[in-house]
């Protein structure tokens, strides 16, 4: 056999929860916001890329892009890239700042797709870990010290948690030869974002997509906020054709037309908090997520994946992660769909 890299020897491939592709299940596994789109808004989306040229490269240089993002995040043009997904925004991330000796931590629990990405690396992968999720929102902050690079999403995937701005200054201001990756996919659910402190700090990159509140996590777009110094260094190794047309094309148009998706979250943000007020009236354990899920403890997870299985309703089995036993994380969608799910709940208290 050839030899490969290493390090992939001893990294375990990433297996997503099974997917049914079936329209009729109420995908509420992960995370996307898949409520139904304002049929004139869908409307603009469709007509926006019918002039795309099949035959042409996607545009590798878009500042007209770039511009509308930045305005959007409130920073300037030259902190901003694009990328194929904020899952390939991380790939390059690590790819340009890890080190065979590099010591990297995660706040955990946490979204664990990237732990492969980093494995290639570097073996030193380390966990910070919370005791118990649902009494307290509190990481070991000292276990930065021993470290150089530190991811953790915020809100938090999977509890929904926000970690604080003024922590988060204070760890990048004690710590300035330490790299903080900050994942704000879920940012617009929690209405925060430490996205101000880029212009103060050149250690910190905030990264975002238009999976989530953008509700397009089928074009696969992301994109990352930082000091035009760690842009430049990553643009060193980044595919000029990472973006395609269609992706480019509709984000502009979705940025063109913010109101609709405000609208969405707003609705989300209503939902999850009816969804925080029944399920606390259950007396079912819950975290204070500021994000669009929510994670539950029930008494038998797979049963009660099982039962919302049954009702074609797709939720995410946390079972698995060590400190989730019996948790489940659910996509806040309609008010139907959480009405449906508290049933099941109640059937299963
Ligand atoms: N970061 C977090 C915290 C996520 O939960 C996810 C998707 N579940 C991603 C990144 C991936 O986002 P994208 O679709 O932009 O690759």
């Amino acid at each position: 056999m050839v030899r490969t890299n290493d390090n992939i020897l001893n990294i375990k491939e990433y297996v997503p929860s099974e997917r049914v592709y079936n329209p009729n299940f109420k995908k509420l596994d992960w995370n996307e916001c898949n409520i139904p789109i304002n049929s004139k808004y869908l409307e603009i989306l469709q007509n926006s890329i019918k002039n795309i040229n099949l035959t042409e490269y996607p545009n590798v240089n878009n500042q007209f892009l770039i511009k509308k993002i930045s305005l959007y995040c409130g920073v300037d043009s030259s902190n901003i890239q694009i990328f194929n997904g904020s899952d390939s925004a991380l790939t390059y991330i690590f790819a340009t700042f890890l080190n065979l000796d590099s010591r990297v931590l995660i706040f955990h629990p946490n979204y664990n797709q990237i732990e492969s990405f980093i494995r290639l690396y570097t073996k030193y992968l380390s966990f910070s870990k919370i005791e118990n999720i649902f009494s307290s929102h509190d990481y070991n902050l000292n276990d930065v010290k021993n470290c150089n690079v530190i991811y953790f999403s915020n809100p938090n995937n999977p509890t929904g948690y926000y970690l604080s701005n003024q922590i988060i200054e204070q760890l990048i201001s004690n710590y300035p030869q330490k790299l903080f990756v900050v994942d704000e996919a879920y940012f617009e659910f929690a209405r925060q974002t430490a996205i101000e402190l880029i212009k103060k700090y050149d250690n910190l990159i905030i990264i975002r997509t238009f999976s989530k509140a953008f509700s397009m996590a089928s074009i696969r777009l992301g994109y990352i906020c930082a000091q035009e110094s760690i842009i430049s260094i990553i643009n060193k190794i980044r595919n000029i054709k990472e973006v395609n047309s269609f992706a480019q094309v509709l984000a502009e148009t979705a940025l063109d037309n913010i109101d609709f998706i405000k609208e969405r979250i707003n609705v989300i943000t209503f939902n999850r908090e009816f969804f925080k007020k029944r399920l606390k009236s259950l007396s079912i354990p819950y975290t204070q997520s500021q994000a669009n899920f929510l994670l539950i403890k029930m008494k038998n997870s797979l049963k009660f994946i099982n039962e919302c299985l049954n009702n074609h309703i797709l939720v995410r089995d946390r079972n698995s992660i060590k400190g989730l036993e019996n948790c489940v994380r659910i996509t806040v969608g309609e008010i139907e769909d959480i009405k449906k799910i508290l049933n099941i709940i109640k059937l299963q208290k």
